[in-house]
């Protein structure tokens, strides 16, 4: 069996700005490389899990999201670091566009999309980590059988203040993905 690290995309490996068709080399965060780097030293599969509705919204298109995907990839694996796969998901309640109408349950907080990557890479959930700056990335991860880390990057400090009144506590709190994964291997 494999672990991973899954983590979030916005406010975590880059800036948060909301919905975004098109990415800025600048808004990779600069500790993402190395951050990926120690996931692919250490045997961790490196797996983003991000939703997004931008699709469902008519915001952007599927094509849009997976050149900002692939343009990361890129920028990363120039740095020496690998990310294994990027699962989104397309779909919203409140769709503009029917086709990505529908209730997913690969839709954070439902942990389907990280279900699918276990099944696709072998993966241990119970030996693998949620890495992610909101509220719905503990969820998650919690809902997956992992363990949790909030980074304060993002909406970072936001979720910090709200996840006590959910009553949702996450096993690492820290400063951004590099500090997270180096508190890990710890
Ligand atoms: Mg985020």
């Amino acid at each position: 069996m494999n672990k991973a690290i899954f983590f979030d995309r916005d406010g975590t490996i880059i800036e948060e700005k909301g919905y975004i068709c098109r990415l800025q080399q600048s808004e990779i965060f600069p500790f993402t490389a190395e951050a990926v780097r120690l996931m692919n030293k250490n045997h961790f599969k490196a797996i983003v899990i991000t939703n997004q509705s931008a699709i469902a919204r008519g915001i952007c298109t599927r094509e849009q999201v997976e050149t900002i995907h692939r343009e990361i990839t890129e920028n990363l694996a120039n740095q020496g670091a690998v990310i294994d796969r990027f699962y989104y998901c397309p779909f919203h309640i409140e769709a503009v566009i029917p086709a990505y109408r529908e209730k997913s349950e690969w839709r954070k907080p439902m942990p389907g999309m990280i279900f699918q990557a276990a099944a696709d890479f072998h993966i241990d959930l119970s030996q693998s980590y949620m890495v992610g700056d909101d509220v719905i990335d503990i969820e998650t991860g919690k809902n997956a059988g992992c363990k949790t880390v909030l980074v304060l990057t993002g909406k970072g400090c936001q979720a910090r203040e709200l996840l006590p009144a959910r009553g949702i506590q996450p096993d690492i709190i820290s400063e951004n993905l590099l500090t997270a994964i180096k508190e890990i291997y710890g």
